[in-house]
């Protein structure tokens, strides 16, 4: 008896031994060097011809930004890079630091600051909504959309504003892995003409929602929308939360695994503005777009990946930067919803 419950037993672990070779095989399948930059190229291909949409202008300086630069990079969760097209170009990240600041308050204060201060719930309203504030007294919001990510930034402790500035371009230099650096021309533009967020600012002070000096907190959030990035530095970003929160490629830990899936749960939810949802059913993927062109998106325990086109359809996310990641994911199998039957 003893011996053919064992002989059982090894057979059956024999099974799953097996069975784990295949699942493992299947990844590294969907993840091969090659299938990889192919599929960065037919997208490309495919994309780099596409003119449709229209630069922001409502930051006047974003209006003169080259409209043909495009270009994609993946990064996946165990450092490897592969990009296609024009990735020295930098642009400013906009509303992609919106993520980075909420993931600092986070690892500062707790989930639940985010969630009892600002929510984390999507508003259905554009970015910059005041309605959006008033139907919700500041609450059930979140930090993907400027009053909440404003009120994000005024939670990052520090005794002055230099010293929540540094705080925050550390955090995303840890993140993309490189000393990034503010675009002085586009902090200007955006500074001159940033009344409507410094109006979401003081709505969220009326409403209890930010301590402290509202106007300070929006130009230190001006400044943080101000840094130059380029596809490479986002993807980085994006593998980052791909590897539950520590560089891949600097082997850096960022922020810390437990904090990860607060911050990718509200990309999912409010990342593309009110196209969130059209987004997540085609890729599945948490992933935040700016108006500088950039989008970036995060496959967990795979990869992170990034395009930058700064021509924007009418909900202010990149045409072919959605177009290029939502097929290169769904070629690599990123999409984490996506299983077979067991
Ligand atoms: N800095 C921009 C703003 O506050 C960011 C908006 C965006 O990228 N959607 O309006």
């Amino acid at each position: 008896m003893k011996s053919l419950s064992r002989i059982l037993l090894q057979t059956s672990m024999a099974v799953v031994i097996s069975a784990a070779a295949v699942v493992s095989s299947q990844a590294a399948s969907a993840l091969e060097p090659e299938k990889i930059q192919a599929a960065l190229q037919a997208a490309y291909d495919k994309y780099k011809g596409l003119q449709e949409g229209a630069n922001a202008d409502y930051i006047p300086v974003l209006a003169k930004v080259d409209p043909n630069i495009f270009g994609i990079t993946l990064v996946t969760t165990d450092g490897k890079i592969y990009s296609v097209g024009d990735v020295k170009s930098e642009v400013s990240i906009q509303s992609i630091s919106k993520v980075f600041t909420m993931a600092r308050v986070i690892e500062e204060s707790g989930a639940e600051a985010i969630s009892g201060n600002m929510g984390v719930d999507a508003t259905g309203q554009v970015f910059n909504s005041i309605v959006a504030i008033e139907q919700y007294q500041g609450e059930e919001m979140n930090a993907m959309v400027n009053p909440g990510a404003i009120t994000a930034t005024s939670m990052i402790k520090g005794a002055n504003g230099d010293e929540v500035w540094n705080k925050i371009i550390n955090t995303y230099n840890d993140f993309a892995g490189r000393k990034l650096h503010v675009d002085e021309e586009v902090y200007k533009s955006e500074a001159e003409t940033n009344q409507r967020n410094q109006a979401l600012a003081m709505l969220m002070a009326a409403y209890g929602r930010i301590e402290g000096d509202a106007i300070e907190a929006t130009d230190i959030y001006t400044r943080q929308c101000s840094v130059a990035v380029n596809t490479k530095d986002l993807a980085t970003m994006a593998a980052t939360l791909a590897n539950g929160g520590t560089n891949p490629v600097t082997g850096k830990k960022v922020i810390s695994a437990e904090n990860v899936d607060e911050v990718l749960a509200v990309m999912a939810t409010a990342g593309l503005y009110d196209d969130s949802g059209k987004w997540l059913y085609t890729t599945g993927l948490p992933a935040k777009s700016g108006v500088g062109g950039g989008i970036l998106a995060v496959s967990p325990g795979k990869f992170g990946i990034a395009a930058i086109s700064p021509p924007l359809d009418a909900a202010g996310n990149s045409v072919r930067a959605q177009k290029a990641i939502a097929d290169i994911s769904n070629a690599l199998g990123g999409n984490p919803y996506k299983v077979q039957p067991k």
